[in-house]
């Protein structure tokens, strides 16, 4: 990568400001569900407080649109990253003002601080210098280790960098060597597998696969937009109606650029949606009036086998089916087993189907699983990232 990293920077009894990505799943009783992202953080923390750096840590949360909301307080994340570590972490009621100052002054070489949530303040989200210039007067160094937040362009990421030396860290340096893989030289044969709700959300990623790509294979709920540009009848499935003439696009694009762009032969189809509902599997051109298409059928899953198994790079944004409810799951379990079973490089973007691929137990028989859905999104639809962007060569 050509960002300036952690390692090339003497950190040595330096306070380090780092922007992570501790945007953890909560239960309603603000319990961590999902410890991902902040086992991701890891190795940049841990190898701060190795070369003797005092470790800042700041973060958003969920969406409290500029207020103090309680119940997405970094407190709790404070203490599984204690545990995590077995180090003491110190956590403030705020990311700026006095209180915080102070906390920052008296933080030692190898102890970490936990800021509270950046977006409590909306000077945060609107990229507010004067707050950006707050935050970086806690620190010598900063480093931008928020992947998942790298396609915003706010103070805790952007803003902060114009008053700090700075650096990427270790996560989003792997997550730029991985999908660079991807993006740049991919080795062929190169297969794209796209879901998901909306065509609208990927469009611009489907552009850049035309370019690249070997194959790209068509799932979930966009497969039915694409089937009613071709004239199938597709029941209730969701479709969005709107960008009918942009599938008839792609699929023209696909064609003259001689990329196989599949769609499935069958799905399964059901009444609601819903667990404990009657389902079959049809194929797409019987699909009954009064049904919804929730996942893709057994024949499409061994036919994107083939074609998944033998490929040297795969891309996978976006699960086949509604993989959540379990009637609806075997299309992308089905797929996951082929990504997982695939001897190339594999890699995983878009949350839920991180999430499908988690659930699944196939989380380490691929190459990578992104920690930033959008952000990654983002950067395979060629898109620059703000918060990489920012950061000085080397
Ligand atoms: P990702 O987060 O991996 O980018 P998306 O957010 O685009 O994926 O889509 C994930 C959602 O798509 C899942 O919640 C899943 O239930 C839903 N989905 C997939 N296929 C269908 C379908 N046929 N009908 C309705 N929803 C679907
Ligand atoms: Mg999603």
């Amino acid at each position: 990568m050509h960002k300036k990293t952690v390692s090339d920077i003497d950190v040595n009894g330096k306070k380090v400001l780092v922007r992570v990505d501790f945007n953890v799943p909560l239960d309603e009783h603000q319990n961590i569900t999902n410890n991902t992202r902040i086992n991701a953080a890891l190795p940049t923390i841990n190898y701060l407080l190795e070369h003797n750096a005092a470790v800042i840590l700041m973060s958003h949360l969920g969406r409290p649109k500029g207020e103090v909301k309680p119940s997405l307080s970094l407190k709790p994340v404070a203490k599984l990253l204690e545990k995590i570590t077995g180090k003491k972490v110190y956590f403030v009621h705020d990311c700026i003002g006095d209180d915080v100052k102070q906390a920052a002054k008296n933080l030692k070489p190898g102890e970490i601080l936990l800021l509270e949530n950046t977006r409590f303040h909306p000077e945060e989200k609107k990229n507010d210098p004067k707050f950006a210039k707050e935050l970086a007067s806690l620190a010598d160094v900063f480093v931008n280790e928020a992947f998942g937040t790298a396609h915003r362009a706010h103070a805790s990421n952007v803003g902060v960098a114009e008053y700090l030396p700075s650096t990427v860290g270790f996560l989003i340096e792997k997550e730029i060597e991985y999908l660079n893989k991807a993006l740049l030289n991919p080795e062929k044969p190169y297969t794209a597998i796209l879901g998901g709700v909306k065509v609208s959300d990927k469009i611009d990623l489907i552009q850049k696969l035309l370019e690249k790509a070997d194959s790209i294979l068509i799932g979930g709920a966009m497969m039915f937009t694409f089937l009613k540009a071709l004239g199938f009848s597709v029941g209730k499935s969701l479709v969005e109606e709107d960008k009918i003439p942009a599938a008839l696009e792609i699929m023209e694009q696909a064609k003259e650029r001689c990329v196989n762009l599949y769609l499935p032969e069958d799905t399964v189809v059901a009444k609601e949606m819903e667990e404990d509902t009657e389902f079959h599997s049809v194929p797409v051109d019987a699909i009954p009036d009064d049904m919804i298409g929730l996942d893709i059928g057994i024949l499409t899953v061994r036919k994107y086998t083939e074609i998944i198994k033998p490929s040297k790079t795969v891309i996978w944004n976006g699960p086949m089916g509604m993989f959540e409810i379990s009637s609806f799951s075997h299309g992308t379990k089905g797929i996951a087993r082929a990504v997982a079973a695939c001897s190339g490089i594999t890699i995983i973007g878009g949350g839920d189907s991180a999430a499908a691929i988690e659930k699944f137990g196939f989380a380490d028989k691929v190459s990578h699983i992104s920690t930033g859905g959008g952000a990654s999104l983002e950067y395979l639809s060629g898109k620059e990232l703000p918060g990489i962007a920012v950061i000085p060569d080397k």
